[in-house]
């Protein structure tokens, strides 16, 4: 059997190179053949590898891999695997099998496969992070815009570099731009429209929030009620209006809510109007008041002027009628066959018609300038001419007892003006002087050139007029001594008349006087010294 063994593994070496040596062990561990020719020797002795006792002993077959240093430093795989006859071990198959090879193809294998995964990582790092670029650079860009919109910049745009979802994203961005610059500009012409609406208009306008503190004050309102430029804005409403006594927050919320306030000191009338609105969500809720300020001073001056008017109308017309009843009365009772007494109370309705007459002349003069204030029938007058003549037809009609005095350089000045009604005005004026001089006193006439008006004085020595009556002469009905001015036929409307004729000629007119030393009505007219070329 031993000769058949070696025989086989003899012919097994030859023919299978991957194997080193194949041995046959018997039960007893005594080597029966091996495939190793040189090794021939061992062919009989008892073996001593410690797997192959572990193989016969637990009848398994065993495996290990060492490092062989006889031929060089190689790995070499032992095998053992029992032989079995029916279950009873009767030897074992020791093989020995080169594996450097082995380790060498996996190293290599391990080495390509490092190498792959290197170059593979590299090229993905690449590919990402071009990837990455063509992703997070429109995203960069993107987010500089939005920061550069933030700032209020809308001119930037951000570059659209494909049609993909970013790209997209990209346009819609833009787009977006657009809209928000449009509705930008959009709002801030409206707030530029509100605000030039708000300075400009002449009524004031104050916002408030709900709880009543002001958001929003115009100039206008600032001006109407004195209050420094922007110190109002936070403060409460009532406190900036000064009604925090009579009213609270809650009473301006009422539908339209109007108060007036009366600012007027010694000096000046000075009336407010409030009108306030509640700003009101569809839901009801309130967001605060808006209260609008209008000057009614002027109005309420007008207002009052006309009841006065009315009033000293009906006084005027009053006083000589129920004069005019008494006598006629006197007359129907039997006055008229009495004939002293009856051209005398005939005498006196006579007057008083006159008077009144001339009352109603006079309303109807005002009341034409009034309505007519622009349709002067103006003419080119040489004024001295003018002026003399009237003085001249003045001088005719005086009392000798008094004197008159000019003092109008013969120079000629050509003024344009409506001559009826001047002629009234210097009338009037005469006629005054006239009546309210003393016997003996002087009547001075002054005319003076200046660069661009002539300045007309009157002056008389008669009794004056108080200081504080000056301005108010001119006042329609306004008489300084009531009885004496009705006594010399006077209506109260004569100055009123001139003052409106004057300053339809865009003049002025004023009183100056000292008590018991006189009276100086003086008077402009606009004038424009036309050089003599613009004649030729
Ligand atoms: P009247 O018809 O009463 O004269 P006027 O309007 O002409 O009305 O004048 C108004 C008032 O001014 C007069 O009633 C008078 O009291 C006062 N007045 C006008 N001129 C003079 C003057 N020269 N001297 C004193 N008082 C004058």
């Amino acid at each position: 059997m031993q000769t058949d063994i070696r025989e086989l593994l003899v012919d097994f070496a030859r023919n299978n190179s991957s194997l080193d040596e194949v041995r046959i062990v018997d039960d007893k561990g005594k080597i029966l053949g091996t495939s190793d020719m040189d090794n021939q020797g061992i062919v009989g002795q008892k073996s001593t590898t410690p797997l192959i006792k572990r193989s016969l002993s637990l009848n398994t077959s065993e495996d290990k891999i060492y490092m062989d240093d006889s031929d060089g430093n190689k790995r070499v795989w032992v095998n053992v695997l029992p032989i079995k006859n029916k279950d009873e071990v009767i030897g074992v198959i020791y093989l020995v099998a080169d594996i450097e090879s082995v380790y060498t193809q996996v190293n290599s294998i391990t080495s390509i496969f490092i190498t792959g995964t290197l170059i593979a990582m590299v090229i993905t790092a690449v590919l990402g992070i071009l990837l990455s670029r063509t992703i997070t650079k429109p995203l960069i860009d993107m987010k500089r815009q939005a920061y550069a919109m933030a700032r209020g910049n809308y001119s930037r745009k951000v570059k659209v570099y494909g049609l993909d979802e970013i790209g997209q994203l990209a346009e819609s961005f833009n787009s977006l731009t657009r809209k928000v610059q449009e509705a930008q500009a959009m709002t801030e012409g409206e707030r530029r429209k509100l605000s030039s609406v708000l300075s400009y208009m002449t009524d004031g306008v104050i916002a408030t929030d709900r709880r009543g503190k002001v958001i929003l004050i115009n100039s206008p309102a600032e001006k109407m009620l004195r209050v420094p430029h922007e110190s109002a804005n936070g403060e409460p409403i009532i406190d900036v209006l000064d009604i925090g006594d009579s009213y609270q927050f809650e009473d301006l919320m009422g539908q339209e809510a109007t108060i007036t306030l009366d600012r007027s000191t010694v000096e000046e009338r000075y009336i407010l109007r409030v009108n306030f609105s509640v700003i009101q969500r569809e839901t009801g809720f309130v967001n605060g008041v808006i209260a609008v300020l209008h000057d009614i001073t002027e109005q309420e001056k007008v207002d009052q002027e006309r009841r006065d008017f009315v009033s000293n109308v009906s006084h005027e017309l009053r006083t000589p009628l129920t004069s005019m009843h008494s006598y006629l009365e006197a007359l129907s009772d039997g006055a008229w066959q009495d004939p002293e007494l009856a051209p005398k109370f005939l005498e006196v309705t006579q007057n008083e018609t006159e008077r009144m007459i001339r009352l109603v002349n006079d309303l109807l003069k005002l009341s034409r300038m009034d309505g007519e204030r622009e349709q002067l029938d103006k003419s080119f007058v040489n004024f001295t001419d003018f002026f003399n003549h009237i003085i001249d037809r003045f001088e005719m009609m005086k009392k000798d007892s008094i004197k008159f005095k000019r003092f109008i350089s013969k120079e000629p000045v050509i003024i344009e003006l409506d001559e009826d009604k001047i002629m009234q005005v210097l009338d009037n004026i005469i006629s005054n002087a006239n009546k309210y001089s003393p016997d003996g006193g002087q009547i001075s006439f002054f005319l003076k050139k200046f660069a661009n008006h002539i300045e007309v004085a009157i002056s008389d020595e008669g009794l004056g007029i108080p200081k504080e009556d000056l301005n108010k002469v001119f006042d329609r009905f306004f008489r300084v001594d009531k009885a004496r001015s009705r006594e010399m036929g006077g209506t109260g409307l004569g100055l009123a008349i001139a003052k409106e004729v004057i300053r339809a000629h865009g003049g002025d007119i004023w009183a100056e006087s000292n008590r018991g030393k006189g009276t100086t009505v003086k008077f402009t007219l606009p004038y424009s010294d036309l050089p003599e070329d613009d004649w030729e």
